[in-house]
């Protein structure tokens, strides 16, 4: 009888892993969860296992500690690592990029070296749209030139380059068992599990549009600020490609499926986008909000953020052809879906 694949998942309590999680288990997977509860509550695994009626092997701990580590891989038998974990505050990170470098490079360091030890090498890392920097045209495709901005972006190319690495040094000395990797690119995730047990729970107030939206919606925050009203874009709001956090779970266990395809034997490091190649501005969005949940999101046109770029959106055919992976959902659904969350759960896990 065929073994059911175990996947240790870091950051797993947090937005993207806990609804990754879901999925993964509905697939019939085990799931070890590695969290440090340093961004997200332990009430996410909870709900998540009250979604699938299963449970997963949490364990509290930082990805910085080794043994701690080791401890985990030599109690299951793991067979892929899905690498969410690490700090995302882009604003945080230009006033503390020690505590970035730290968290997201080193710990990655000390993820990989806790990996090779345990003879686990297929792994699914967290990377973003952010390390294509201000692309000079768009749909973006995973061929265009790299950059970063801020240092949370330099952490997420740094890791990339450093995956790159390790993959190119197994294919030079022929190693039997190869590094597998999966780089995904996501683009702008937001929306929840349509059960409105999970989503999207930031601790202070909101960096990101559609959770500051939800939250003046909610009464919680009287204003949005929109960013800059002079991009040149259709309305002058900043565009980007937002995608249904399902729809970027479920490009995970696409991911992992292609870990054991053919195009993988080798072993590989390959870089995918996950997007769904529209590009919606911040007045497109604050008026679909209106139309779809019938309230009105109060905002005032402000001066740009400060590194902010006018527009980005994938190219996703890569993704499509190699993964064999679309994002299916609308932008009503996931509008749709990121409210019935907050309305359910106006603290959050708290609520
Ligand atoms: P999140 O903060 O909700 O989840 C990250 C989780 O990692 C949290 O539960 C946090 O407690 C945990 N964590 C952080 N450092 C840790 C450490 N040292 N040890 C153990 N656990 C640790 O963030 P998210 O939105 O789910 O993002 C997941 C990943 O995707 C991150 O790597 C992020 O950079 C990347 N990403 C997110 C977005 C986005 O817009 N949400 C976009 C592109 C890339
Ligand atoms: N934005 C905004 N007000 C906010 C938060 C974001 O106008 O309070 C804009 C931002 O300038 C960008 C878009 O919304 O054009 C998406 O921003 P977000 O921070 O969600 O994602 P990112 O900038 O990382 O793509």
């Amino acid at each position: 009888m065929k073994k059911t694949m175990t996947i240790l998942v870091t950051g797993g309590a947090g937005y993207i892993g806990s609804h990754t999680c879901v999925e993964l288990l509905e697939a019939g997977f085990n799931v070890v969860v590695v969290d440090n509860l340093f961004n997200s509550k332990h009430e996410a695994i909870r709900r998540v296992e009250q979604i699938t009626h299963q449970e997963i092997s949490f364990y509290e701990l930082d990805i910085l500690d080794k043994h701690g580590l080791d401890r985990v891989f030599r109690s299951h038998e793991i067979d892929a690592v899905i690498h969410f974990a690490g700090l995302k505050a882009v604003g945080e990170s230009c006033l503390q990029p020690a505590r970035y470098y730290q968290n997201n490079v080193n710990g990655t360091l000390v993820l990989l070296e806790a990996m090779h030890d345990a003879g686990v090498k297929k792994l699914v890392f967290s990377s973003s749209a952010t390390v294509y920097g201000d692309p000079q045209s768009v749909p973006i495709r995973e061929d265009f030139p790299l950059s970063a901005t801020n240092p949370y972006g330099r952490t997420k190319l740094m890791i990339e380059d450093i995956l790159r690495d390790f993959s190119t040094a197994d294919q030079l000395a022929n190693t039997p068992n190869p590094w597998k990797i999966a780089l995904l690119r996501y683009f702008n995730p937001i929306g929840s599990h349509v059960s409105g047990l999970i989503g999207e729970d930031p601790r202070d107030i909101p960096n990101n549009l559609m959770p500051y939206v939800l939250q003046v919606a909610v009464g919680k925050l009287s204003q949005l600020s929109i960013f800059g009203d002079d991009y040149p874009t259709h309305d002058g709001t900043g565009v980007r490609d937002y995608i249904h956090v399902v729809d970027l779970a479920k490009g995970h266990l696409k991911a992992l499926a292609a870990l054991n395809k053919d195009f993988y034997a080798e072993g590989a490091c390959r870089p995918f986008n996950l997007g769904t190649g529209n590009g919606y501005s911040v007045l497109d969005m604050v008026n679909t909000f209106q139309q779809v949940i019938g309230k009105p999101v109060n905002y005032k046109i402000a001066p740009r953020r400060s590194g902010d770029i006018a527009v980005c959106y994938a190219d996703p055919a890569y993704a499509e052809h190699a993964l064999d992976w679309r994002a299916e959902k609308s932008l009503a659904d996931m509008i749709v879906d990121a409210w019935r969350w907050q309305e359910s759960n106006p603290l959050g896990y708290d609520s």
